[in-house]
């Protein structure tokens, strides 16, 4: 692969070209920042005129802003609405168009005050789609990710038996990822046993595995910048006919919604097929969120693969795939993967084998 050249400008231009109407458009969410600067502060603004950018960084943040983000303007700020007005008269702008899902109405009504006059308006969808379909370089940090996680699990599984607590394979899975080389993870991770494998978004307890559980573990790293996002579901000690017949399924689900996946298919078709799948066994009431979201800067990004979603899949889209059943009081199966979109299908990014497997 070549040698990444600076992307920021490209996505600059693409952002303009699709929102003309406003004299400058406010960007604040950090994610977005960091994909138009470089810049990876946690507070912040970036302008972006007709032929001006400005990046707007307090104290704290200047020497890094200059560092990072060496081919653009940076402006310091005390308060982050007064820098913005201080910018809107250096421009004499009449309309701005702001990032209205990355602002408090707190800080909004601020806003408005410093910029009376000043015609203000919520930035609907545009910037949504914005980082959906990566280059090459992205899916590689990806991949990355992937790999650490991967490295990192593999080592955790050698500690899992009866008597562990789900909060000690959480930490130690955490602390490999860091070893490994993740700069964080890529949120908090789950490992959820025994009943509490039927809560989609378990938080690890104290709760001891014991022979007959499954456990679900679904953990990610971050790497420059990038999440990873992976589920496994193992059996402890032995699997029961049930179980195994449920990981079936849902392995059949997954397994259909990757051979669905390609550009050109609607997100929302991806989530039909594995509905379809799952209602075939009479287990689709069971499964209780989308089929996967897309990943990235954000570990939940767009597109969102889910009922009725009309978007059409790019090539270059790096999106999740997660059928899971979850019967409450007992247990849950979820099979997740991170896979990139390609012209003719996909290729999956993550690492771990998803063939039922008993520990
Ligand atoms: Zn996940
Ligand atoms: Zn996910």
């Amino acid at each position: 692969m070549q040698p990444e050249p600076s992307p920021y400008s490209g996505r600059v231009e693409r952002l303009r070209a699709g929102l003309a109407q406003a004299d400058a458009l406010l960007i604040l969410d950090p994610k977005n920042i960091r994909y138009l600067t470089g810049f990876t502060g946690s507070d912040g603004a970036l302008m972006i005129g007709a032929d001006w950018v400005v990046l707007l960084a307090d104290g704290r943040y200047v020497t890094q802003a200059r560092s990072e983000a060496p081919g653009t303007e940076i402006f310091e700020f005390r308060r982050r609405v007064d820098g913005v007005a201080a910018l809107t008269r250096q421009h004499a702008l009449g309309r701005i168009d702001f990032e209205s899902a990355a602002l408090s109405v707190e800080e909004y009504l601020r806003l408005l005050e410093a910029l009376a006059g000043v015609d203000v308006r919520p930035l609907s969808d545009g910037l949504k789609s914005l980082r959906a379909v990566k280059t090459e370089h992205e899916v590689a940090k990806i991949g990355e990710a992937a790999r650490i996680a991967k490295e990192a699990l593999a080592a955790v599984l050698t500690m899992v038996r009866p008597g562990v607590r789900e909060t000690d394979i959480a930490v130690e899975l955490d602390y490999r990822m860091r070893c490994g080389g993740a700069e964080q993870v890529s949120f908090e991770t789950i490992v959820a046993s025994g009943p509490n494998a039927a809560l989609p978004h378990a938080t690890p307890g104290s709760r001891v595995i014991e022979p007959g559980d499954c456990l679900m573990v679904d953990f990610g790293a971050v790497y420059e910048g990038y999440h990873s996002d992976e589920t496994c579901t193992y059996c402890v000690g032995r699997a029961d006919s049930r179980q195994r017949e449920v990981y079936g399924l849902v392995l059949a689900a997954h397994d259909l919604a990757i051979g669905a996946i390609r550009a050109g298919v609607a997100c929302g078709e991806i989530d039909r097929v594995v509905r379809n799948c799952l209602e075939r066994a009479g287990l689709a009431d069971h499964f209780s969120h989308g089929t996967g979201h897309g990943v990235g800067l954000d570990v939940h990004e767009e597109p969102r693969l889910a009922r009725g979603r009309e978007e059409i899949l790019q090539a270059g889209m790096v999106v999740t795939v997660e059928p899971g059943v979850y019967l409450p009081g007992l247990w849950g199966i979820r099979i997740e993967d991170t896979v990139l979109v390609t012209e003719e299908g996909c290729r999956i990014l993550t690492q771990t084998p998803k063939d039922l497997t008993i520990l």
